[in-house]
């Protein structure tokens, strides 16, 4: 290999893996699937307005996570963090039984 496309072969490789830890810093969240065990405990929904409503009489569909004081995203976000979830995100327009009005 010629000094010229070994320094090439390295600037690739130095590219290649500052290209892989950034893809790996902005990864996607893993979301919270509606059919965990501890999802369907809370009655957890992606959408509040697929909640069974005859299960929770007390839902109505102005809850949903986003203005639920537990949700930990931003309202423009795609989704956000639940405590009770560990790491996993919930969706903005979800919904679970714990639900609290946000302040
Ligand atoms: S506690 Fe709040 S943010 Fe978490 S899943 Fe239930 S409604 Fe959504």
């Amino acid at each position: 290999m010629s000094q010229t496309n070994r320094r090439t072969f390295l600037i690739q490789v130095a590219a290649a893996g500052t290209a892989l830890a950034t893809s790996q810093g902005h990864a996607a969240p893993v979301m919270v699937d509606p059919k965990d065990p501890q999802a369907i405990g809370l009655g957890y929904a992606t959408d509040t307005a697929k909640v069974d409503a005859k299960k929770f009489p007390k839902h109505n569909k102005d809850q949903k996570c986003v203005n639920c004081a537990l949700y930990l995203g931003k309202p423009a976000d795609a989704s956000g963090g639940c405590p009770l979830f560990g790491t996993k995100h919930v969706t903005p327009g979800g919904w679970c039984s714990a639900w609290a009005k946000k302040a």
